[in-house]
């Protein structure tokens, strides 16, 4: 059997060890030590001046805390772009609060300003103003910042930026991560930097990082016994994790450029097949970092199926996978309000995730292209 080409593996720089032999030199192995800073800090550098990090366990804890600082409590509802990951939607749930889906526009595949909207105001109408707004950058493509932050400000309900996959993109030129009165990303294995695992929130002030920290790290209060005011949790990222992160930092932006160079190789491949759609960015103004390149297979018009594609792939030992599930298709969800038509649903059917990693050589590239080649 071939050797696996997966969707999207770790791929370390070289410098991440250096870091991590430090904290054991120094005996930082713990919760907190000076990777953790120097990552917090790598990353603000890299954002924006005058953000805030705290570098957490997982994007899911990062997620959570932001609907924490929020004030998300039981019985609240939020509103949460449905087709995305299930980490973006959980911790509404762990909150006791609903989630209340919405649909996504084609051409960004991220929540639909018009149906998001919509869902404002027939929830404001049922009796409930939803608390927050969970915006997700899918596959490392913005959504359309203006049109949903207008939509914020209008109705007075915050964004949780949901950057998860987009560390590296841009738009308009500012960096995602940056966008969302609270912004979180990760840094799981297949995300397009790793520290084996972990997340962050970004905050627009240092008080709201304080507070993550406080919250990330059992909520103790200022006293020498252990004493506790609120319920805390253990969020913190470890200084272990932190030295790889401190290495990926000195690549993502390289890492960025093998993901991009990755989907132009698909444009490539299938520029002349018809019924079939590389997703790319809509407009100039958006840049992406394409974490994962995708494509729509339209089987009436192409004569093949995505899951055909899937399949082909597959039996080389080449992992794709459909996309993402939309939230309100999934059992675990029937129950939650949903606004929107089938754009979601459609591009679940039609689409799949491709081999996107910036790890991938030339031989991987032959391999893939040798099974593209059958379907154009
Ligand atoms: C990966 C991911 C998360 C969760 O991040 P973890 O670090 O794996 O907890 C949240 N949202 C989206 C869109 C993701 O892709």
């Amino acid at each position: 059997m071939k050797d696996k080409i997966y969707l999207s593996s770790p791929h370390m720089g070289g410098t991440e060890r250096e870091f991590v032999n430090e904290a054991f030199d120094t005996n930082w192995v713990a919760p907190l030590g000076p990777n953790v800073n120097g990552f917090e800090q790598d990353l603000q550098k890299y954002l924006k001046e005058g953000v805030n990090v705290a570098a957490l366990s997982s994007g899911t804890a990062a997620l959570h805390l932001a609907l924490i600082l929020l004030d998300v409590k039981s019985g609240d509802e939020v509103i949460c772009q449905s087709m995305t990951f299930s980490a973006s939607a959980n911790p509404i749930v762990y909150q006791g609060a609903t989630p209340i889906f919405v649909d996504s526009e084609s051409d960004t595949w991220n929540i639909c300003p018009k149906y998001l909207e919509a869902a404002i105001k027939d929830r404001i109408a049922l009796g409930k103003k939803p608390k927050a707004i969970i915006a997700v950058h899918l596959y490392g493509m913005p959504y359309k910042w203006d049109e949903i932050a207008a939509i914020s400000k209008k109705y007075d309900i915050p964004v949780i930026e949901d950057s998860a996959e987009a560390l590296g993109s841009s738009y308009k030129g500012k960096k995602c991560g940056t966008l969302g009165n609270i912004s979180i990303l990760s840094f799981n294995g297949n995300k397009i930097i790793t520290t084996s695992g972990g997340g962050a929130l970004v905050a627009n002030d240092e008080k709201t990082k304080q507070k993550a920290i406080f919250y990330a790290t059992q909520a103790r209060d200022e006293a020498p016994h252990y004493q506790h005011s609120q319920i805390g949790y253990n969020y913190r990222m470890s200084n272990i994790c932190a030295g790889i992160g401190r290495g990926q930092m000195e690549v993502l932006d390289k890492h960025v450029g093998y993901r991009r160079d990755m989907n132009f190789f698909y444009q490539d491949i299938f520029k002349d097949v018809s019924g079939v759609t590389v997703f790319t960015e809509p407009t100039s103004e958006v840049f992406s970092n394409h974490w994962l390149s995708c494509i729509i297979v339209d089987e009436a018009k192409a004569g093949f199926s995505a899951e055909t594609i899937r399949l082909a792939l597959e039996k080389e030992n080449i992992e794709s996978r459909p996309l993402w599930k939309p939230m309100h298709l999934q059992p675990v969800f029937e129950n939650a309000p949903y606004y929107g038509g089938k754009i979601s649903e459609d591009l679940f059917h039609n689409g799949i995730c491709l081999p996107s990693g910036s790890n991938l050589n030339a031989i991987d590239k032959s391999r893939i292209l040798s099974v593209l080649r059958g379907f154009n």
